[in-house]
């Protein structure tokens, strides 16, 4: 990605003076050759850091070392996914801080180290990320894998990750001599940060009527802000009493805890909002729906960002210094889009699309052009995103397509998402079948790197999210900064991002008359094959003046607002110093 990059080990000691906001998250996405991260969420981490550093916000990230990655995918012939190891090597990027921090688990201590690398702005300002590690020959060889596969293995598994990533968390930023002013929990996956907390700030009391009396919540909520991800109550991460016994035993009495974080089980999303002052969702639409999920809460919403500099190819890049100096930290600047000659627009444009074409021909052999109407569709494999929905009724698709689109996929499923990796399937087979037809490529081992590839090379982002489950989506906010235009169901951030054939275009009803609609699939097709045929193909070929004038308004409308530069100052104001 060029953005970030390690000059030799800056001082931690340089850093704890000044009291920071704790970012804590299960994944984060900084570089393409450290595989910490899975998918939106992580990238988002990422943008965040990298605008913090930008921003000089007084920031410190916490987050596992993943030593084995997501994974790697590989795909055979039949579209079947293949996972392997994503091994990388920690210390070819950062190196470990002397200080060392444990964890009771399973009644074992359980020895953590932290790797802290360094996201340095251009600017001048640096972010240190803390990456926490059990592969340490004190702990035993089950406890040494603790912090290898991001998403892997079982409940039990994944419990003893976030004891490491919220309690030792904690305790490593003590330990290496921070301040924190605020802990913000990126999704519940570090809420048991929350109990660490408690404990310092137990009550000196020797005997109460009331036990939960000791524990002072209120303190701990002031110190909290969580933002929550997921717009169902099944992606929410629980545990099992069972098992927290078994793993973490007195950690924490059990009677408080299940006040805290459920009666039933434990959940880690209502720990979270417990113990938080400040709460958010993603997008204003995603804030509605959590405080309908969770009411008796006060959730507000920040909607995403991406970060501008990150998400912009190198032709554009170059245009916007040419023409919008200073864009990079400050994307207010694009409401001045108007200024850059079309031609330059489109030529900038079509520079970054000769480097994806060129890139699938070389390495895909996929026969595509420069000058066809090119979709891309990338994003993780899973049901919701209904990555097969352009192919519901494919005749169609081949009658309106043929000779006149081309299209450019990839995504991983998760490996235990068989209906996602099932969509990966069905996404090879409309590829044979429509073989000379509409040309369709689907690129291995989605990235960052081919993120951005893919997001600026394209004419046409697609998303066809199952409402209302997109909380946000970013990826076509990376598109809007690149002139790619947005066809999208209006779900997430782009309810607030459209404007009908202006930003780009929406798929299917809006979100309140589509919860009325039985046959959303068939509905949301039907406007997909209407709008390309009679709109987003006519306009492409014909109307190039106009193309470019949707480009500009994607820019100077939607960049100018989905950046993580806007996000962060809103989460200082709204979230941090409150
Ligand atoms: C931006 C990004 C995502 C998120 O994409 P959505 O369409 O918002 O789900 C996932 N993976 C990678 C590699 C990304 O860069």
């Amino acid at each position: 990605m060029g953005f970030c990059y390690n000059k030799p080990m800056p001082l931690l000691k340089d850093y704890i003076r000044e009291p920071k906001i704790a970012y804590f998250s299960m994944e984060i996405g900084l570089r393409d050759d450290m595989y910490t991260y899975s998918g939106g969420l992580g990238v988002l981490a990422g943008d965040i850091v990298r605008s913090a550093a930008d921003l000089n916000i007084p920031f410190v990230a916490v987050t596992l070392i993943s030593r084995k990655g997501y994974f790697n995918q590989e795909i055979d012939e039949d579209g079947h996914q293949i996972e392997l190891p994503a091994i990388w090597e920690p210390s070819r990027h950062m190196n470990t801080a002397p200080e060392r921090v444990s964890v009771r688990i399973e009644g074992r201590t359980v020895h953590i180290q932290a790797w802290v690398y360094f996201v340095e702005s251009l600017r001048g300002g640096s972010v240190p990320v803390i990456f926490l590690d059990t592969d340490l020959p004190e702990n035993s060889e089950e406890d040494r894998q603790i912090t290898d596969y991001l998403y892997g293995g079982d409940d039990a598994y994944r419990m003893k990750q976030e004891a490491v990533l919220g309690i030792g968390g904690v305790r490593m930023l003590r330990r290496l001599g921070f301040k924190i002013k605020k802990y913000h929990m990126n999704e519940g996956h570090a809420a048991f940060l929350t109990l660490e907390l408690l404990h310092d700030y137990k009550r000196d009391i020797e005997s109460v009527w009331d036990e939960s009396y000791i524990w002072d919540v209120e303190s701990v909520k002031e110190l909290c802000v969580f933002t929550t991800h997921t717009p169902v109550e099944a992606g929410h991460d629980k545990f099992s009493y069972e098992l927290y016994d078994r793993i973490l035993g007195d950690y924490f009495p059990k009677n408080v805890l299940k006040r805290l974080a459920g009666e039933e089980n434990l959940n880690m999303t209502l720990l979270a909002l417990n113990l938080s002052k400040y709460i958010n969702g993603v997008a204003k639409r995603h804030g509605e729906v959590s405080q309908d999920m969770f009411p008796g809460y006060q959730i507000n919403a920040i909607t995403n960002g991406v970060h501008s500099y990150t998400w912009t190819a190198e032709s554009f890049r170059r245009l916007y210094d040419k023409y919008l100096p200073g864009w990079a930290n400050e994307p207010e600047i694009f409401v001045r889009v108007g200024v850059i000659p079309d031609e330059e627009l489109w030529d900038a444009h079509m520079e970054a699309k000769r480097r994806l074409i060129d890139y699938v021909n070389t390495v895909y052999n996929a026969g595509m052009d420069y000058h066809t109407l090119t979709i891309g569709f990338a994003r993780r494999a899973t049901a919701y995103k209904r990555a097969d929905l352009l192919f519901y009724d494919i005749e169609r698709l081949e009658r309106i397509g043929t000779g006149r689109l081309q299209i450019i996929y990839a995504g991983k499923a998760h490996p235990k998402d068989i209906e996602g990796k099932h969509l990966i399937e069905k996404i090879y087979s409309a590829m044979k079948r429509l073989r000379g037809k509409i040309n369709i490529v689907f690129l291995k081992n989605y990235s960052m790197e081919i993120a951005l590839r893919v997001i600026s090379g394209v004419d046409v982002w697609l998303n066809t999210p199952l409402r209302p489950l997109e909380a946000s989506g970013t990826s076509g906010m990376k598109a809007a900064h690149n002139g790619v235009l947005n066809f999208s169901v209006l779900d997430g951030w782009w309810i607030e991002g459209h404007i009908e054939g202006y930003t780009g275009w929406s798929i299917g009803p809006g979100p309140e008359e589509a919860k009325h609609i039985d046959d959303i699939n068939r509905v949301d097709a039907e406007d997909i094959y209407h709008k390309l045929e009679n709109l987003i193909i006519p306009t492409y070929y014909n109307d190039r003046k106009t193309w470019i004038r949707m480009m500009q308004n994607a820019i100077g409308k939607n960049a100018y607002y989905f950046n993580t530069h806007r996000m962060m100052r809103r989460y200082v104001t709204e979230a941090y110093i409150r």
